[in-house]
């Protein structure tokens, strides 16, 4: 019992301090809490036998109950369940039964049997928002135990209530198993959550650091580092691989004329109307103001140019509404094919320079680049000249 309350604070003071440091979150604090109250529980069933029977058996199993749901409360709100009105229900519940049994003079073996009955339920509903929707590794490696020590207790339960001798202070190699059990659940759980915290901490990191807020698009780190990786893949299988850069048309005068914040929304709906028209495996990226990027594996040059026409007409067909005003805007895109001896950084200045082109001509247009092996006028063709 002294174990295991010293583990539980222990693990309330790592977390309070992780917290601290990191983004505060409203599951970190509940579980924090949690473990706070459940080492006051266990320091309290580790002073039962100095204390009145029925204020002993009272407040210990009570704080384990209140720290138990709090454990749930904080699982169930990290997985992104709503379960608040249902987790106060079941809080109130079990503290009525709790208070039902001491009050009726239940005997210390009932007061077992209900309390182990109660930490199985709790113990399952952890397993179940663990092992539930979303499931990975690591809370597959959380929820077994959870589960494990729900039926673990289920027997403990089923035992107490039939032979009639098991209370919370029988000897014995199965209630020495399951105290065991208990103390390695506080590991699991107390870990188990802090990596939770942490992977989703990461998670978060990697989204700030690879996505354009605005758009919810790659910024263009991110869209070099895909393209890279595209393009070493393209030549292995010698597919070929095509390069589109674009830029909205008199983005300024948007801007000047409605507002920046109008400007933001074109540029959400011109994210949202240009991805509508690609494939799955395009990547469409922000390189920065109103200038995007997407690559298409598997696409020759041909296919390259279809697929720009038909973005250039998804883009121009959007409406914008300006204060009731509707309005449009025009993009200009210059298309690049990769060679197998290219570098995306050459091709995408090869993009560029064609998308200039296209912004020389008129813009609302597509150009393309010339290919990286031109062939020479000797080689028996003629460059046209514009
Ligand atoms: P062109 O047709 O030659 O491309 O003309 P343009 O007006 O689009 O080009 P220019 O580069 O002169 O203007 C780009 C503008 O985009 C200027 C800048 O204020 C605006 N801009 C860049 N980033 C953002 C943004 O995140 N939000 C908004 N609203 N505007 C932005
Ligand atoms: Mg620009
Ligand atoms: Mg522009």
């Amino acid at each position: 019992m002294l174990m295991l309350a010293i583990g539980n604070i222990t693990y309330a003071i790592l977390m309070a301090g992780y917290a601290r440091s990191g983004t505060p979150d409203a599951s970190m604090r509940i579980w924090t809490w949690a473990k706070v109250i459940q080492g006051c529980a266990f320091f309290t069933f580790w002073l039962r036998p100095e204390l009145p029977p029925a204020l002993g058996a009272f407040l210990s199993n009570g704080l384990l109950i209140v720290a138990a749901v709090g454990e749930l409360a904080a699982y169930s709100l990290f997985m992104g369940y709503q379960w608040r009105r249902r987790l106060v229900v079941i809080a109130v519940l079990c503290e009525l039964l709790l208070a039902a049994a001491v009050l009726g003079n239940a005997s210390l073996v009932n007061l077992a049997g209900l309390m182990s009955l109660i930490v199985a339920a709790i113990a399952g509903l952890n397993a179940f928002f663990l092992i539930g929707a979303g499931l990975t590794l690591l809370r597959f490696i959380i929820g077994v135990p959870n589960l494990l020590i729900a039926l673990g207790f289920l027997w403990r339960a089923w035992v107490g209530f039939t032979e009639g001798t098991l209370t919370v202070f029988s000897p014995g190699l199965p209630q020495t198993l399951l105290y065991l059990g208990a103390y390695f659940l506080l590991i699991v759980n107390g870990f188990g959550f802090l990596l939770l915290c942490k992977q989703k901490d990461e998670r978060r990191l990697r989204e700030l650091a690879t996505r354009d807020g605005l758009t919810g698009l790659v910024n263009r780190h991110a869209f070099l580092g895909e393209a890279e990786r595209a393009h070493s893949l393209a030549r292995r299988l010698g597919k070929p691989m095509t390069l589109l850069m674009m830029d909205i048309d008199h983005f300024k005068g948007l801007n000047d004329r409605y507002g920046h914040a109008f400007g933001d929304q074109a540029l959400r709906v011109f994210a949202r109307a240009a991805q509508s028209t690609l494939r799955r495996h395009d990547v469409l990226g922000r390189l920065g103001g109103e200038e995007f990027a997407v690559f298409l594996p598997e696409t020759d040059i041909g296919d390259a140019l279809d697929a720009a026409e038909r973005l250039r007409l998804a883009v121009a067909a959007a409406r914008l509404d300006a204060d009731g005003e509707a309005c449009s805007m025009t993009v200009s895109i210059g298309v690049a094919e990769l060679a197998a001896d290219d570098v995306v950084s050459m091709a995408l200045l090869r993009a560029d320079a064609a998308l200039y082109a296209a912004k020389r001509k008129g813009r609302n247009r597509v150009e393309t680049a010339a290919p990286v092996h031109a062939p020479s006028p000797g080689a028996g063709f003629a460059v046209a000249q514009g």
